[in-house]
């Protein structure tokens, strides 16, 4: 459907021709797959589309990845260079006399120093500036893959409410592996973070799953996803948080999870269109300090989410961005008790005009295990 590239290409061009931007540059990260369906090897040969804000796109791509690229034409030509070439001169001659460049903010800073020297008169800014504003407000068919994304760990986070998912005896590692295989299992191509935290080690946020073995009386905190892609090799991200305990949950946790239940479906309400990003961290933010919690939840409520399983928009105090049809994000406070315990309960949401649609649908209640 090189249709769909066409359109994304054409609205960059009109947003490049708002900022002033003569040429668009873009190497590896999530950018290139967004604009072309194409995904980089993170490399040191270069691969960069470069869009002329009049022009036609040429992706420079070295020659042994060219086997690799669905052409599309009307959207980009393709120009595969050789062992012995310059890839950094054939860029500098594609951008020739642009004043203005902006190169994607992944881009190696080899090439971008490299760039640089060769095009002293061009001004360079980040790629950002035009890409985020068309990847954060995602199409039917995007919202669509995030839903399916979304519904494939929904069933992974049931089976491990449900104790399907073997936990006790295990370390954390080995249920991260788990997870991991499932996350494939579901349909997803790639596997892109599977955290499992027991006990004291939730209240690590990231936690590193590792060799502690899980055991009754615990809490376990899984926070987990991938990518799927779509027939255009476009990839979605999930993202999901659960928590479970094993045996009988201590009534003060049982306290702090419901304010965390509280807090994060309060959030979710408050995700409207027209609400600022900062609104939707302070509604669940407001819940969890008056419960006596605030210096516990020791992040922002939320990323955007997409290509990258980290995007804009942010919900964080500061972002004053108004949420419109079609920005997708988690919402997912957390509360951590460094040495005890944390919990947190995530969903990635899509505000629409009927009003905030959550990509995950599975029980958000704690999940007392049998243990
Ligand atoms: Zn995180
Ligand atoms: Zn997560
Ligand atoms: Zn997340």
């Amino acid at each position: 459907m090189s249709q769909m590239f066409a359109t994304r290409l054409d609205r960059t061009r009109s947003l490049m021709a708002d900022q002033g931007v003569d040429v668009l540059l873009v190497s590896v990260g999530a950018d290139l797959p967004y604009l072309t369906g194409y995904e980089a090897m993170p490399l040191e040969r270069l691969t960069m589309l470069v869009v002329p804000v009049d022009g036609d796109a040429t992706l420079v791509v070295p020659a042994l990845e060219a086997p690799r690229v669905v052409e599309r034409p009307g959207v980009f030509a393709l120009r595969p260079w050789g062992e012995t070439d310059d890839p950094i001169a054939i860029v500098a001659d594609l951008v020739g006399a642009a004043d203005t460049a902006a190169i994607g903010d992944q881009t190696w800073a080899r090439f971008v120093v490299d760039l640089q020297d060769q095009l002293p008169r061009t001004r360079f800014g980040r790629g950002s500036a035009i890409t985020s504003p068309l990847r954060s407000v995602k199409d039917a068919h995007e919202i669509e893959m995030l839903r399916r994304a979304g519904a494939a760990v929904d069933r992974i986070a049931g089976r491990l409410r449900s104790g399907e998912i073997e936990l006790v005896g295990r370390t954390e590692a080995q249920v991260s592996s788990e997870l991991g295989r499932q996350i494939r299992a579901e349909g997803h191509q790639r596997v892109n973070f599977a955290i499992v935290a027991a006990g004291a080690n939730a209240a690590s946020p990231h936690h590193e799953p590792g060799s502690t073995v899980i055991e009754s009386g615990q809490g376990v905190l899984c926070d987990f996803g991938g990518t799927m892609f779509d027939d255009d090799r476009v990839g979605y991200c999930s993202d999901i948080t659960r928590c479970v305990w094993l045996g009988d949950p201590p009534s003060e946790f049982v306290e702090l999870y419901d304010v965390l239940f509280e807090a994060q479906a309060a959030s979710v309400a408050a995700a409207t269109v027209g609400t600022p990003c900062e609104e939707v961290d302070r509604v669940g933010r407001a819940i969890i300090a008056d419960a006596g919690f605030g210096d516990y939840f020791i992040h922002r409520t939320g990323h955007g989410i997409g290509v990258e399983a980290h995007e804009d928009p942010y919900i964080v105090e500061g972002n004053e961005t108004a949420l419109v049809a079609g920005h997708a994000f988690s919402v997912e406070p957390g509360i951590y008790v460094p040495g005890r315990w944390g919990a947190r309960l995530e969903d990635i949401v899509v505000a629409a005009v009927d009003g905030p649609d959550p990509m995950n649908r599975v029980d958000h209640a704690l999940a007392v295990i049998d243990a």
